[in-house]
Parts: C-alpha cells; structure tokens; sequence
C-alpha cells in the first residue's frame, strides 16, 4: 500500500470560535468555497455548535468532528461529554490528546488512550495528537517523546481498530505560530510515528494508518506539506476559520 491508498483527511479544529450562528454561516461559506473533494473532510467544531453544524452540512461532502471526549460512558464528571453523546449527534470524528488539552487541561499520554478507546467503542474515529515543544526540539528529543505518545496512546488497542485511526503530528511550537515545520521536518516525524506503529502492529497497518501534519498549515504552505509521503492529510485550526483558505487546503489534498 502507498500514500495514493490511503484517505487523505483534512480536518478544521475550530478551537473555542463561533457561536451556533457563526458556526452554521461558516459552514454555508465553505459549501459554497468548497471543491469537489477527493479527500476526507471534517470539521471539529466546540460541543455547543454541534447541532448547528450538524444540520448545516446535511447533503455536503463535510463531516462533524468534535474537539474532546470524556473516557468513561455516563456518571458524575460535570462539564463533561461521552463518546455515545457525540455518535447520537452524528459525531464521526474526535480529536483527542491536542497539545492545549494536555497543556491547559491536565491531558496525559494515560488519558490520551482511554479517550481514543472510549471513541473507538462508540464507534468515533479519534484523531490522536502527538507532537513535541520547542524544548523537547532543541533538547534532541523528539523521536523518542513521539514514539513513546504513540505507544502509550494506542495501548491495548487492537490491529482493526488501530489502521482506522487518525493521527496528527503536531509540533507544539508550531501551532498557532505561524512557525510551519518544513516539509521535511514534518514528514521526518510522521514518518518515524508510522515506523512506531509497524513495529506495534505490522507494515499493513503501518502502511494503512493516515497521518496528518497540523501547526500553521495554510492556503500557501499547504502543497508542499501534503505531497511528501508520508503526511496523509492535515490537522488545520486558524486556517479552517477562513472558508476560501480551507478549501484551498481540501484542493490541496485532493490532487
Ligand atoms: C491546531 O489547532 O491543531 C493547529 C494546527 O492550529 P494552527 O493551524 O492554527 O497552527
């Protein structure tokens, strides 16, 4: 199998931006922006805009993503949010373990993989988020930090579910930076995440899993990203606001 094989998926993380209104204008600009895509695309919106979207993109190419999900199925852990609640609103992707929740939220490689489980059992996709700071860069440390987040995160999950994964190399120093890796840079580390999951799993899965790049993607960097071969498709945040910028990315990966 080879990159051609594989779903190119480009998802927008809205971050905490738009309110259901917006929410539901934004997707209406990208419908009418958007190509005819041949690649995957999600858009994972904050919990509140969930029905909005969800109504907005009936009959489009477009699929509803969320940001976060509880690991446990139902009880007392207010502000919280189960992977059954998300599928019932017609959830198909989840972002788990982004480099703001395990900065701002107490996120651990431990809960990064009961979450990508309790998506996995609802029947989500998770995208599992790996990446390194600038510290962990300069220190010389970021094959082995991302080999470890990738080890931990697929914990005890099995060969079936693993190929249907999403992973995204984020480094953190460059998201929201406007500090973009360089193509090989980031092909560099997603390479070395999918010879992380060879050696967990086998080269079928190795060879099957999409691997996305995220850290200031945009309109004008985003060709060269999504040729190399080993970054299967894009995880985008400030980009994905800009209806004519993300679609320029989803024609992008469609090529
Ligand atoms: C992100 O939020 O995952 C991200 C990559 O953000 P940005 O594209 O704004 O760097």
């Amino acid at each position: 199998m080879n990159k051609d094989l594989r779903r190119a998926i480009i998802a927008g993380n809205w971050k905490m931006n738009k309110t259901p209104s917006e929410a539901a204008k934004l997707i209406e600009e990208l419908k009418a922006a958007m190509p005819e895509p041949d690649c995957e695309v999600v858009v994972c919106v904050p919990a509140i805009d969930i029905p909005a979207v969800a109504e907005a993109i009936k009959g489009s190419d477009i699929r509803l993503g969320a940001q976060n999900v509880h690991f446990e199925a139902s009880g007392a852990f207010t502000g919280e949010i189960s992977a059954s609640m998300l599928a019932e609103m017609g959830v198909e992707y989840v972002i788990v373990g982004h480099s703001e929740r395990r900065q701002y939220f107490g996120e651990t490689n431990e809960t990064v993989n009961l979450r990508a489980k309790a998506a996995i059992n609802a029947g989500l996709t998770p995208i599992i988020c790996v990446g390194e700071t600038l510290e962990q860069r300069e220190q010389g440390i970021t094959d082995d930090l991302v080999s470890m987040q990738t080890k931990i995160a697929f914990n005890g999950i099995e060969k079936e579910d693993a190929i249907n994964c999403v992973i995204a190399y984020e480094p953190v120093w460059a998201i929201g930076t406007g500090k973009t890796a360089t193509a090989e840079q980031a092909n560099e580390v997603c390479q070395l995440i999918r010879d992380t999951i060879g050696v967990l799993y086998d080269d079928e899965t190795a060879d099957g899993i999409s691997i996305q790049y995220g850290g200031s993607m945009n309109a004008k960097n985003c060709a060269e990203l999504l040729a190399m071969e080993d970054i299967d498709g894009g995880l985008i945040g400030g980009a994905s606001l800009k209806a004519p910028d993300f679609s320029v990315i989803i024609e992008a990966a469609s090529k």
